[in-house]
């Protein structure tokens, strides 16, 4: 029997399972899909405090927020990593003044201490405002972090599995019954096979179908817990060269972010803010959408896009708390933890949060089963590193610099690459390879036989699609026929495993 069942694979569940593993409890973490597949891999890959939600009051969440930026930073300096963010004064918008004051709480809010401060930019003096229109003449640089969002949650759900919890992809809770203190899971698997399994405590870590898995469970409420807010990004050939990202004002009020996208190559522009009622197993942006975010690039950037420049997009469901805000912009963005109690078993349901604040969701989590597991040991994860991301003293470009000595013979671009995905764990992933020669087949894009052996090895990869678009994003570096060759290269190997298993059955 578990002592935690804890039924989906995104952030939040991938954060509470390690967390909970962590401080010796058995754990099983399930997800219906591939893990990251859903809301954690379709956000704006911020690490934020949210300078949007202090016009809220929000101070709380904002202050949360910040506090875990430089936390997350030290963690996983390999996938997270300090951004600038240049905010172009619209004289028709909000006044200079009520954003410098913004920007001194922001910067004072959450305790920083590694990232530096804001600071005012002007057009005279700054080569960031070249690709702008003329009249944008000044403006405030603050920071904010970057993550890989859908790497975050795999190395949780990886870091988990280290500390002795259960892992399974693909694996659907379809229903859930108390009876004198346990809960049993009915699990449907990848081979529509089902199985039972028994907890002392289930999480509802859902996300968007966190009201769904309540039904499941028996609960009824009178009004939903969650909002469905859906949010889309465009992805463009690079408007700018900066390194810096821009944070747009809108006329409606809202905030865009362009951020350079996969080493610059691309310019990434997000969000929008929908109402959504429709399926969430099939969110994409919308041709509206994709109008909206292509005329306010247009507001602000000399160089005009259309549709027709888009060369990808992508599209999530936020799962808020339901706070019977008026419009979709001013939901909250915090975590509300609610625990049903079903025949003495615990139920406990994580509703709304951020990828930010996802480790101090899974502390409060904890928190909350004390009495349930008393003999759990405290908080860890504050000052542990996840998986790769022990880079002697956080400071990835040294420790990029001496791997150059020691893999001289991996090309600049792919060594960086390798590190940003993999930090520490490359020493891993090489072994004992001399050469590009030992990396086996190369499929295009710097991705080697290798790399697909290790990801399928040690992250719960299982499909083509998990490496190109989750474990990686090289799906979108590579032409049509290098992402057929990884599919086929899957579906050799699973011709092969199904072989082997056969031939080995008496
Ligand atoms: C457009 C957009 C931009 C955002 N930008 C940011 C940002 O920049 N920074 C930030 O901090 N946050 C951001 N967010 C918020 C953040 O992405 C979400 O709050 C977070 O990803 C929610 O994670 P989750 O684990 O709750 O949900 P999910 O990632 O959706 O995970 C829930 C999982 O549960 C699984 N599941 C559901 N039912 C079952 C079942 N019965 N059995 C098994 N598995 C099941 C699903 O398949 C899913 O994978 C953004 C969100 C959006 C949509």
């Amino acid at each position: 029997m578990y002592d935690i069942l804890v039924i989906g694979g995104g952030i939040n569940g991938a954060g509470i399972a390690r967390d909970a593993a962590g401080r010796g409890l058995n754990v099983l973490l399930v997800e219906k899909d591939d893990l990251a597949s859903h809301t954690s891999s379709a956000s704006t890959k911020l690490i934020h405090g949210g300078l949007r939600y202090l016009e809220h009051y929000d101070f709380g969440l904002v202050r949360k927020a910040l506090i875990e930026r430089e936390a997350l930073l030290r963690a996983a300096p390999h996938i997270i990593w300090p951004l600038r963010f240049v905010l172009p004064h619209e004289q028709s918008l909000r006044p200079s003044w009520l954003i410098r004051i913004g920007l001194f709480l922001y910067d004072h809010l959450g305790g920083r201490k590694e990232l530096p401060a804001t600071r005012s930019v002007k057009r005279t003096s700054d080569p960031i405002f070249a690709p702008l229109k003329s009249r944008f003449i000044k403006g405030f640089e603050y920071s904010d972090c970057w993550v890989e969002d859908s790497r975050l949650v795999v190395l949780n759900a990886v870091d988990a599995a280290h500390h002795g919890a259960d892992v399974m992809t693909r694996t659907e809770c379809t229903s859930l019954k108390a009876e004198g203190g346990i809960w049993t899971a009915r699990l449907k698997h990848p081979d529509q096979s089902e199985t039972r399994v028994e907890a002392r405590t289930v999480i509802n870590a859902a996300g968007p179908w966190v009201d769904q898995l309540a039904a499941r469970a028996g609960i009824r409420r009178n009004a939903p817990d969650v909002r469905l807010v859906k949010g889309s990004h465009i992805i463009v050939p690079k408007l700018f060269d900066d390194e810096r990202c821009f944070i747009f004002q809108s006329a409606d009020g809202r905030v865009i972010f362009a951020i350079p996208y996969e080493n610059g190559a691309y310019t990434l522009i997000g969000t929008t803010d929908l109402p959504f009622d429709e399926d969430l197993n099939q969110v994409e942006a919308s041709a509206e959408e994709i109008a909206y975010l292509c005329e306010v690039s247009n507001t602000y950037f000399e160089r005009q896009i259309t549709p027709g420049d888009v060369v990808s997009t992508y599209a999530g469901v936020r799962p808020l708390y339901e706070d019977q805000a008026a419009d979709a912009s001013s939901v909250t963005r915090d975590y509300v933890l609610k625990t049903d109690t079903i025949a003495n078993a615990p139920f406990l349901s994580v509703i709304g949060g951020k990828i930010t604040t996802y480790r101090k969701l899974a502390e409060d989590v904890m928190k909350q089963l004390a009495e349930t597991f008393p003999n759990m040991t405290g908080p860890w994860t504050a000052e542990r590193p996840l998986p790769g991301g022990d880079i002697p003293g956080g400071d990835f470009e040294a420790y990029l610099e001496a791997c150059r000595k020691d893999y001289p013979w991996l090309p600049p671009e792919l060594l960086h690459r390798l590190l940003r995905t993999h930090g520490t764990q490359i020493q891993v992933l090489l072994k004992n390879a001399k050469s590009l020669d030992d990396l086996g087949r190369h499929f295009g894009a710097g991705l080697y036989e290798r790399e697909i052996d290790y990801l399928i090895e040690h992250e719960f990869a299982h499909t083509a699609e998990d490496i190109l678009k989750r474990r990686t994003k090289l799906g979108l570096h590579m032409h049509q026929d290098d992402i057929s060759g990884v599919r086929d290269h899957f579906e050799d190997r699973s011709v092969a495993l199904q072989a082997s298993a056969s031939a080995l059955q008496p």
